[in-house]
């Protein structure tokens, strides 16, 4: 188990207050100045060393991300940091913890990182139903505006850096980053075809970053610990704390800051008191937040919680939003108003996406009451293959993996109510026809 002198999120129950004070108690802002003068290539460098991968879902390496931005900006077209606090994944509840309880470790994280990538300012984009993460975020930054952190000069260093805080209007999309791009220039948020990326031509045509909340956040510690500590967690290529959000059918649902590659029995045993009714009443778990193909029971108990650990099982970390389900949950009403969220979810830009995401929730709701053939169950699999990796964003894929996932874990489940409703249509229609 994670010691707690290893935590980097030490307020992450709100024990303490989220004020600048406190923060500082804590170890922030503690002579960022000198942070900053290790120079920007040398703080890259110690992100890369760190192993840190981006902690929003696609675990891309955040220092080779911020490599990416041009070491000259032109005065025409600064660089811009955007931090994507939109968590609006199901399952994800880990960035409005750090937000309303550790404010201030975002804040330092923007402008070390902003100042790394020489972007001119940060722009936190937050979802419009955390009002109250909102509220303590803009008092946050406005604290470190009059502590003379950022602004003019920051923290005495000479390097000018601003931070913005923009609300969301609520839609799963604005997630995507090229869709919150679109959004903060007061756009419908729809995604971007890419090329061109965001490093090259983000926000108003401008060299962009866009990263998660937790992967800013992680930064000023780990350059104050120095990257061999943070990578003595976890696996190779799986490195460092997580901040993991375990829902559903435990005895104690938490989010809880532990180390890369923990199994997933240990996480359950340590921090959520097991499973409710015990091991043998674990039916599947979706381990990533719900755009990530569930896993039964007996793959994922002795599973390394990290990149690696959970792609061998079929799977994905994702955002560590790990959703528990015991024999309780019916399986296929679960996926099914997943696909519901989905289709709701889908911006209607490309055809396999719009059409497809309001079919597989059709289909999806007519297996969960057993109406329909046995055939049709292999004709949805067909169609989650033809939207995945079809469309200009990922919501096309988060659509179709989960049940992708159910059907290859629970084919029987699926099978057994088309019986029991009436049996194989097949015969039937085949005699109609
Ligand atoms: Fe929009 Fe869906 Fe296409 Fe993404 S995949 S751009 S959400 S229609």
């Amino acid at each position: 188990m994670l010691a707690d002198k290893d935590r980097i999120f030490t307020n992450l129950y709100g024990y303490q207050p989220w004020n600048v004070d406190a923060a500082i108690m804590r170890g922030d802002w503690d002579n960022t100045k000198d942070l900053m003068a290790r120079g920007q290539d040398a703080i890259i460098d110690v992100i890369k060393a760190s192993g840190l991968r981006g902690r929003g879902g696609a675990g891309f390496p955040t220092g080779m991300k911020w490599s990416f931005m041009p070491k000259e900006p032109k005065p025409d077209r600064p660089s811009f940091l955007v931090i994507n606090a939109d968590e609006s994944e199901p399952g994800s509840c880990k960035d409005r913890e750090i937000i309303r309880h550790d404010p201030h470790k975002l804040i330092e994280g923007a402008l070390i990182a902003g100042y790394a990538m020489r972007a001119r300012a940060a722009y936190i984009y937050i979802r419009g139903e955390y009002i109250r993460e909102a509220e303590t975020l803009f008092a946050a930054v406005a604290e470190a505006y009059d502590r003379g952190f950022v602004g003019k000069n920051a923290c005495g260093s000479g390097y000018n850096f601003d931070v913005f805080v923009h609300r969301g209007a609520g839609a799963y999309i604005c997630g995507e980053e090229t869709a919150m791009l679109e959004s903060l220039e007061g756009k419908k948020g729809q995604p971007r075809l890419k090329p061109p990326f965001p490093a090259g031509a983000g926000l108003y045509g401008c060299p962009t970053t866009v990263n998660n909340v937790e992967s800013i956040a992680v930064a000023p510690t780990i350059l104050r610990r120095g990257a061999e500590w943070f990578s003595s967690f976890g696996r190779e290529n799986n490195k460092g704390t997580k901040l993991f959000q375990i829902s559903g059918h435990v005895d104690r649902p938490c989010v809880v800051e532990e180390a890369m590659s923990i199994s997933f029995r240990e996480l359950i045993e340590k921090h959520c008191g097991g499973i409710r009714g015990g091991w043998d009443n674990l039916l599947a778990v979706i381990p990533g937040g719900s755009s990530v193909p569930l896993v039964p029971a007996r793959e994922i108990i002795d599973a390394p919680m990290d990149f690696d650990g959970l792609k061998a099982v079929g799977s994905g970390l994702g955002t560590a939003a790990v959703i528990v389900m015991d024999k309780s949950t019916d399986i296929v009403r679960a996926i099914s108003r997943l696909s519901y969220f989905y289709k709701h979810e889908s911006c209607g830009q490309c055809t396999p996406c719009r059409e497809g995401t309001g079919w597989m929730w059709r289909v999806m709701e007519r297996l969960r009451t057993g109406d329909a053939d046995v055939s049709e169950i292999d004709t949805l699999h067909q169609v989650t293959k033809q939207v995945e990796g079809h469309t200009i964003c990922a919501l096309g894929d988060a659509a179709a993996w989960p049940i992708q996932g159910l059907i290859r874990h629970f084919r029987p489940e699926l099978e057994r109510r088309i019986r029991e409703r009436g049996g194989d249509l097949a015969p039937m229609m085949e005699a109609a026809e």
